[in-house]
């Protein structure tokens, strides 16, 4: 059997492949990220591009030692036969920031919004919306803790998803407070908890320990059960002034740009350095794993990366995912544009020149050419499957006149035109 693609990746196909759904195919997937792009670059973000990998250290601080992520989603990078210390990207942001500090873009305008898609790399259980590699979008902006600059990075997020036509979304918002209302919360998650310890499970004791809040973020159903039996109290009734005042402002501009949302006590984030906003995209249809995607302020970060205390926030979400939540609500893609021209040749002595002829007219247009002789006829119909605007045809009569043979394929006329007058007369005559 011929040799197949790892488990938990995927091929994004072009069109015309056998049986393509829109979750696999790749112009679906440059329509997200071409998507993404417009709206983010509009918004003043630049892209910017990290490695793949990084060093497993950093990773490590920018995950939090303790997640699942490290501890059992790493890819190791092999290389020669050594392991170098090296694991491939979980996530974006904190390749981004070690990026933003090792190369002084402190420098540059401040707030700095950035943008960069890409693959991503987990070793996770495969099923249904969880792939090996898969691939985010995101968006960070560092230099400003303002409410504003949360707003907008939701409002950005949120666009996105419009524009490509989604509207099954749902933003739940909700914050985590600053480091000593976490403390104060984790204090209270610890007295509540630690009574029913042998009810817990083994992650969770762990967790008890080192950083109750985790707890509330468990997949196991019985940390699910006991959770829902305490009336666990949610992060937002412990905000202080300060990270209430910062989430009021945020809620008041996404009001007043109208942009819906929820608020959402349960959202949590159990790394020390998150800071204040947190938010998550859902979609109604993808079934259970229905994030789409997820953002927060990360304050803490590039003082845990070894920097300068520098706040930042930021969103990723998944390309995949997206993909999916469309195909759940029908959307179709704008539709795939032809060549402006397809050009071909009716002897094989005129194949090179429709191959010049085409080249030439590169550098201002779309323009496809033959690499076999074909009957007018064949070379109509060859025109018409590629979506081209016009076919033109190159007989020995055309290449002693220095002409084509031109039909506009929508209209069914035809005319002789000049070679050297053709690019002119197909920048006019669109559509
Ligand atoms: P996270 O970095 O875990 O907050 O994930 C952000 C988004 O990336 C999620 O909401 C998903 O859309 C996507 N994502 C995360 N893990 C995977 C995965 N294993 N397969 C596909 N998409 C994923």
């Amino acid at each position: 059997m011929a040799l197949q693609r790892p488990k938990g990746t995927r091929d994004h196909l072009p069109d015309g492949s056998p049986q393509l759904k829109l979750d696999v195919s790749a112009r679906a997937f440059k329509h997200v990220t071409d998507t993404a792009a417009r709206v983010l670059e509009r918004g003043g973000a630049a892209f910017i591009a990290t490695p793949l990998f990084e060093e497993a250290e950093l990773v490590k601080r920018g995950v939090g030692g303790s997640t699942d992520i490290v501890r059992k989603e790493m890819f190791m990078v092999y290389y020669f036969g050594d392991h170098g210390g090296y694991v491939l990207r979980p996530e974006g942001t904190a390749g981004l920031v070690r990026a933003y500090l090792e190369n002084g873009l402190k420098q540059l305008p401040s707030p700095l919004k950035l943008w960069t898609h890409g693959p991503m790399f987990r070793a996770e259980n495969v099923q249904k919306g969880r792939l090996r590699q898969f691939h985010q979008v995101d968006y960070e902006v560092l230099g400003s803790a303002d409410a504003l600059v949360d707003a907008e990075a939701i409002w950005l997020m949120v666009q996105v998803v419009r524009e490509l036509g989604l509207t099954g979304v749902q933003v739940r918002l909700g914050s985590i407070g600053d480091p000593q209302d976490r403390d104060t919360y984790n204090a209270y998650l610890r007295e509540l908890f630690t009574p029913h310890l042998e009810r817990l499970s083994d992650d969770s004791r762990d967790r008890l320990e080192r950083n109750p809040m985790r707890i509330l973020d468990s997949k196991s159903a019985g940390d699910q059960t006991l959770i829902a039996e305490l009336s666990v109290k949610p992060m937002l009734d412990f905000l202080g002034a300060e990270a209430r005042t910062h989430f009021e402002a945020v809620r008041g501009h996404l009001d007043s740009w109208k942009v819906a949302y929820e608020v959402d006590p349960s959202i949590v984030r159990g790394l020390d350095y998150y800071r204040r906003t947190a938010w998550e995209l859902h979609h109604a249809h993808i079934g259970a794993k229905s994030a789409l995607g997820g953002g927060g302020r990360y304050d803490g970060l590039a003082k845990e990366l070894g920097g300068p205390e520098t706040p930042g926030i930021g969103w990723a979400f998944g390309t995949e995912r997206i993909l999916l939540a469309m195909e759940q609500e029908g959307l179709s893609l704008p539709a795939a544009e032809g060549p402006l021209v397809y050009i071909a040749a009716l002897d094989a002595g005129q194949v090179p020149l429709a191959a010049r002829v085409a080249l030439g007219l590169r550098s201002v247009m779309r323009a496809d050419f033959g690499y076999k002789p074909q009957k007018p006829g064949n070379a109509f119909r060859e025109g018409e499957r590629r979506g081209a605007v016009f076919t033109a045809l190159i007989g020995s009569d055309e290449a002693a006149a220095g002409t084509v043979a031109l039909k506009h394929m929508a209209s069914g006329e035809q005319l002789s035109v000049p070679v050297g007058e053709l690019s002119a007369l197909l920048l006019a005559r669109p559509s």
